[in-house]
């Protein structure tokens, strides 16, 4: 990569992450005096032309092909929009790595997950990714328990409810599977195996097919977690081979800075985003501990959404653990608001990802 010097926006377009961005006015007119999306269809506007079509068929077309207008045609100007581009944040208040005795505000009980899931929507979160723990506070994939916590978000809160997939390095494929019977809005969806630390996160292509064809026939809206950029080509292949999800909208998350998988740092989350197949409307970010800050970042200004949570992170500054879920995700929406991007509601998530209506 060579970024050094060289604004984003005057390079390549990046995926941009949400429909609204396609309007943007403001500064990033000003940078270079040309929206970020001039090229981007109106009428259209959560397409997103391939990226390895950017740069091609255009030196090659012009003056060779006489029927080509000599001037393209300009789309009329679409309508400014009432209210501005926003920002979906998720929050991941829990994962199945981190034990309760070494990060108290950490929510392992039920009663504790709805309040932070209250606490995160108030701030500003729109989808909530959910990993539950048993009565010992160790992660566990029990069915009942999954479809307790789907039903008490539900009554207590109104995020997106995305169960993880993932559970612990240890879940067994059947039980990864099962989780869907507690029929959350969304599930992640792992593209790969990865190394996880000491441990191996493992997903083979098959699994990764039966969770996917699974998660269409229920009628729920996968994440795709891509740690990896060997990730994002098994994302297109998935796409190519099986097609799109439930809902049509194809919306993943750059799980960065895990021991093992992609770094978080700017070059590899540009590379990551310029290399997302074609199908995807809309991406998130995260990064692992001391990434978090520069991914989020990264993310907001290329376009992308968000997600923290004490699943990735527990230092909110250097020497400062973080005091709650809710405190991280305060932090992501005034960065969003700084970017002028503002967070998004949770009914907004569910346009975005078209997630099952309710019965
Ligand atoms: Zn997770």
């Amino acid at each position: 990569m060579h970024l050094r010097g060289e604004p984003l926006g005057r390079r390549r377009r990046v995926v941009v992450g949400h429909a609204d961005e396609d309007y943007q006015a403001g500064p990033v007119d000003a940078a270079d005096g040309r929206p970020v999306d001039a090229d981007a269809r109106p009428a259209d506007p959560l397409h997103h032309r391939p990226h390895d079509a950017h740069g091609t068929g255009r030196s090659s077309g012009r003056g060779t092909m006489p029927t080509m207008p000599t001037m393209p045609t300009r789309p009329a100007s679409p309508p400014r929009p009432a209210s501005p581009p926003r920002t979906l944040i998720t929050v991941a208040p829990t994962g199945a790595e981190t034990a309760k005795a070494a990060a108290p505000p950490l929510p392992v009980t039920l009663d504790e997950l709805v309040e932070a899931a209250q606490a995160c929507e108030k701030a500003g979160a729109a989808m909530i990714h959910v990993h539950i723990r048993d009565a010992k506070a160790q992660p566990t994939l029990d069915l009942r328990r999954l479809r307790d916590t789907v039903q008490a978000l539900r009554e207590g809160a109104g995020l997106v409810i995305q169960l993880s997939t993932g559970g612990a390095v240890t879940d067994s494929y059947e039980d990864r599977l099962r989780v869907l019977d507690a029929a959350p809005d969304s599930c992640s969806l792992t593209m790969g195996t990865v190394n996880f630390g000491d441990d191996v996160f493992l997903n083979q292509w098959p699994f990764v097919v039966e969770l996917y064809e699974l998660a269409k026939e229920r009628e729920v809206v996968p994440e795709f977690e891509l740690f990896d950029l060997g990730h994002v080509e098994a994302l297109r292949r998935l796409l190519d081979e099986h097609g799109l999800p439930f809902g049509g909208r194809v919306h993943c998350d750059l799980v960065m800075g895990v021991p093992g998988g992609m770094p978080g740092t700017i070059e590899t989350l540009v590379a990551a985003v310029q290399a997302l197949p074609p199908q995807v409307t809309s991406w998130s970010a995260t990064g692992v501990g001391r990434t978090s800050l520069p991914v989020a970042l990264a993310a907001l200004a290329a376009g992308g959404h968000l997600r923290v949570g004490m699943e990735d992170t527990l230092t909110f500054a250097r020497g400062q653990p973080v005091r709650d879920n809710a405190q991280l995700v305060e932090r992501a929406a005034q960065l969003a608001v700084l970017a002028q991007r503002p967070p998004m509601s949770a009914d907004d998530a569910r346009s975005l990802l078209n997630t099952r209506k309710a019965a």
